[in-house]
């Protein structure tokens, strides 16, 4: 699979219109996914302990997407092989009283992954400019300082620069950045939340207010395309990952992983010779205690 047939190039206008969100490569079926995600999962967790070994770098995987596009089964599966200890997830929800009184990026700056750690933002800071540039009215909020613009059109010019600064920042200490964007059909979403209503095991994951955000479905097309177009940078790139099948989503996501881990070219720590002096040490320690015995 050539996953970079997904990116986003940097500073390309792009339309969703353009990307088939059935898309599934050379794969046909569920089938043959599965025993490729199967071999991609153990080849992520070897790399995953020599990412946390090294400790050099951070990898912060972004996910954003339309309302059952598949988010949470992909961070279920995609990552069931790693180590929890040096994984960890946060979902980002409607912001909290207190972190209202913070600036937009704060409570994901909280959460950001350590060296040698894999951090997973489900949701994140784009939601400043996918839900809120959808129902404008939420930027009222916050108290914003009378010298931020009055046209909104301005607010997401700012903010798209505000991001773009922010992860280079972040790049340029240690931090991989790989966002991906579950690219849905509305016919799709109309099936799954019909799947949440009908199946009862599902119901928990539907409210009504799915449905009231499904009818701004061409506004957040059209917020997508924006943060798409003007935040898909050489140091954080987007890749629109086609999701109508859940199965192929998971494979590409997993594929985007390893190939930025491996180009990473880590190691194990070297062992210093200071340090082998005292293996040996160690272990002859260990041999005349067992002679001892
Ligand atoms: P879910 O991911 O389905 O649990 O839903 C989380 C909800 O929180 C979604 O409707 C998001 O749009 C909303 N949300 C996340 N971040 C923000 C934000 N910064 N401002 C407003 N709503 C948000
Ligand atoms: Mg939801």
């Amino acid at each position: 699979m050539n996953a970079d047939i997904f990116l986003v190039p940097p500073r390309q206008s792009i339309k969703l219109k353009d990307y088939n969100s059935a898309y599934t490569g050379e794969f046909k079926n569920k089938k043959e996914a599965k025993e490729k995600l199967k071999s991609d999962i153990k080849k992520l967790s070897k790399l995953q302990d020599i990412l946390f070994a090294s400790s050099t770098y951070s990898v912060l995987v972004i996910l954003q997407a339309m309302d059952a596009a598949g988010k949470d089964g992909l961070i279920k599966h995609v990552m069931s092989g790693l180590n929890p200890q040096g994984c960890q997830v946060y979902s980002f929800k409607v912001p909290s009283e207190e972190e209202l009184k913070h600036d937009y990026m704060w409570r994901c700056i909280n959460k950001l992954p350590e060296r040698g750690h894999i951090g997973i933002f489900n949701r994140s800071y784009y939601e400043e400019v996918l839900v809120v540039k959808v129902h404008p009215e939420l930027l009222n909020r916050q108290n914003l300082p009378l010298s931020s613009p009055t046209d909104s059109e301005i607010i997401w010019k700012m903010r798209y620069e505000q991001i773009n600064n922010f992860e280079k920042y972040l790049f340029e200490n240690g931090t991989i950045i790989i966002k991906f964007f579950l690219h849905l059909s509305k016919d799709e979403q109309k099936n799954r939340f019909l799947k949440r209503i009908d199946i009862q095991e599902k119901n928990w994951k539907f409210s009504l207010g799915d449905i009231k955000e499904r009818e701004f479905w061409e506004d957040y097309q059209k917020a997508y395309e924006d943060m798409l177009s003007n935040t898909s940078t050489p140091y954080a790139p987007w890749y629109i990952l086609p999701a109508d099948n859940k199965w192929y989503t998971r494979l590409a996501a997993a594929q985007i992983i390893i190939s930025k881990l491996e180009s990473l070219n880590l190691s194990y720590p070297k062992t210093t010779e200071e340090h082998l002096k005292e293996l040996e040490k160690a272990k002859i320690l260990l041999e005349n205690e067992d002679g001892l015995t």
